[in-house]
């Protein structure tokens, strides 16, 4: 694996934290709880995605683009982060936001991802749900294109092959935290969306042959469907020439139990979980991805799934701003 041959700029403060939680572990009385901190990767308060765009961004220079355009949910935070990297980049951005929760609280139409969205200078337009966002990202830079601008397509959750080298880049560093802190992993759960997160800790995993599993909580679609994006996404990251290997489909388990009403769209399990780690650990996870993340592993921790002694990594992905566009969910919060 080189991964040197692949344009990259250097953003994400790193190696993020490998941390015990000895509370949470201790409230759930199973395995041993670790947490790998993307949440703080630095840029625009953190996240998964910039690892993604340290890959991303580099190509667009590559091409000269002098524009970005990328989409997502309305409180996206792969907007977030790409506006804020475009605008320390000196990029013009172009943000589409898909409508997909349909929500009119107007917390959540403004404030938090949507609030820094225009804060970094981004062009922030909105699109109604089920929009064919690929299209409407294409018809834009058409437009851009006969203006003379240069621009440079993202696509959803920076998640293509090139974006899910981040993540192949993020597995190297979890071996090596986990070899030089003597850890036995038994296995790493995470949020799963895009696929691009997943997809490529598969492909680094498997190109070192460290066999350690993986769990993707679905945040979104159906678990065939899921799984099924992952692996298509995770053989062609790890058929990169450079990173040479392969992700068998059995190697992909997503669990889709924990998405609730829809993407987006709280459910008690994400506001127990986001209250957990925040009075347990003093973590802020997020509403969207990491909340229903972390309340996935807290069911499986409480049916058994793994057993005492094992040793668990949830990769925090990030997301916490996006509380700020969801404090109606948690309005019944008691203090402890
Ligand atoms: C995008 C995102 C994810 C999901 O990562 P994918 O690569 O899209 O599967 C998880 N958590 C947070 C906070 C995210 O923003």
């Amino acid at each position: 694996m080189k991964l040197t041959l692949f344009p990259r700029i250097r953003i994400t403060h790193g190696p993020t934290p490998l941390e015990f939680m000895p509370r949470l572990t201790e409230a759930l009385g199973g395995p041993n709880l670790y947490i790998k901190r993307d949440d703080c990767t630095g840029l625009a308060t953190g996240g998964n995605k910039t690892r993604k765009l340290e890959f991303l961004m580099a190509d667009a220079l590559a091409q000269q683009a002098d524009t970005i355009i990328t989409q997502g949910a309305t409180q996206s935070n792969h907007a977030r982060q790409t506006v804020a990297i475009a605008a320390k980049l000196g990029l013009h951005c172009e943000i589409l936001l898909e409508d997909r929760t349909g929500s009119k609280v107007e917390a959540y139409r403004q404030s938090g991802n949507v609030f820094l969205d225009y804060l970094y200078g981004a062009n922030v337009s909105e699109r109604p749900a089920g929009t064919d966002m690929a299209a409407a990202m294409n018809e834009v830079a058409d437009t851009l294109r006969a203006k003379g601008r240069k621009p440079y397509i993202i696509p959803g959750g920076g998640s293509n092959p090139i974006g899910a080298l981040g993540y192949v880049v993020c597995a190297l560093e979890l071996i090596d935290q986990f070899n030089n802190q003597g850890l036995n992993v038994d296995s790493v759960v995470h949020a799963t969306g895009s696929a691009g997160t997943q997809a490529g800790l598969l492909a680094g995993f498997e190109g070192t042959r460290s066999q350690i599993p993986v769990l993707g909580i679905g945040v979104r679609g159906p678990k065939d469907a899921q799984g099924t994006s992952v692996f298509y996404l995770g053989g062609k990251t790890a058929a990169l020439r450079e990173v040479s290997g392969s992700v068998k489909r059995e190697s992909v388990v997503a669990n889709c139990d924990y998405v609730g009403g829809g993407y987006g769209v709280p459910t008690p399990g994400m506001v127990e979980a986001v209250t957990m780690l925040a009075r347990l650990e003093g973590i802020l996870l997020d509403p969207v991805y990491s909340g229903k993340g972390m309340a996935g592993l807290i069911d499986l921790c409480r049916k058994g799934h793994f057993s005492k002694g094992q040793n668990v990594v949830f990769i925090h992905t990030g997301g916490a701003v996006a509380l700020y566009g969801y404090t109606d969910a948690f309005k019944d919060l008691q203090p402890v």
